[in-house]
């Protein structure tokens, strides 16, 4: 360990991203008793978006990760991004099956984005990005912000969603096969309409992954 990192350790010991203890902490950021109790999810599918070929989350949505999902989302503890992005890897690695030529995220819109600060399905996927060893690029924007989709009825969450998204141009990922990252996919509408526009861009395969799944 080098003396800044000895320092900083000292100065602030790490803690345990789902409990928030002090703590021994593994590579994904848990101390070994979290770790051990960890809700864990893997490959899924999702009906509502047949553009996308496969899924994985290395976690479900509950409990500790969902407390700290909402911390790194709101409480801007973005250094979770890392730790969250080295479990999505592992999902991605053992559930995913055929090549990535790039990974993208479901953005923001760009008012959404002053108000925090940062993306957070931006940073999840800058970090996959270094732990797969695959570029990254931004093709998607969000052009327009919606009701949540929580407060929606299934047919209204897909409508909802129409014309939410579009295209960075010029395209870059034509007949590509694209890994598309989001912090959280619950009943799979964003992903859907998300891969919706990347295929009609001409995106060949795209395939999903969250930090949790719901
Ligand atoms: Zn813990």
């Amino acid at each position: 360990m080098d003396p800044a990192t000895r320092l900083l350790d000292r100065l602030f010991p790490p803690k345990c991203i789902f409990c928030r203890k002090v703590s021994d902490i593994n590579e994904y950021g848990s101390c070994s008793r979290c770790s051990a109790a960890l809700p864990r999810s893997g490959h899924f599918s999702i009906p509502a978006a047949p553009s996308c070929s496969a899924a994985c989350a290395p976690y479900h949505y509950a409990g500790a990760v969902r407390s700290a999902l909402l911390r790194f989302k709101f409480s801007r503890r973005k250094g979770y991004a890392r730790f969250f992005a080295r479990a999505m890897a592992d999902s991605v690695r053992s559930d995913i099956k055929g090549r990535i030529d790039c990974i993208t995220w479901v953005p923001l819109s760009r008012a959404r984005l002053r108000k925090r600060g940062y993306d957070q399905a931006r940073c999840l996927a800058e970090e996959l990005s270094k732990e797969l060893n695959i570029p990254c690029a931004p093709l998607l924007e969000k052009i327009k912000d919606v009701r949540p989709q929580s407060s929606l009825s299934r047919k209204e969450r897909l409508t909802n969603l129409s014309g939410v998204f579009r295209a960075i141009s010029p395209f870059q990922a034509k007949d590509a096969s694209v890994l598309l990252v989001d912090d959280i996919i619950t009943t799979g509408s964003t992903v859907a309409a998300a891969s919706g526009v990347l295929k009609k861009a001409g995106v060949r395969v795209i395939f999903a992954v969250s930090a949790a799944r719901d």
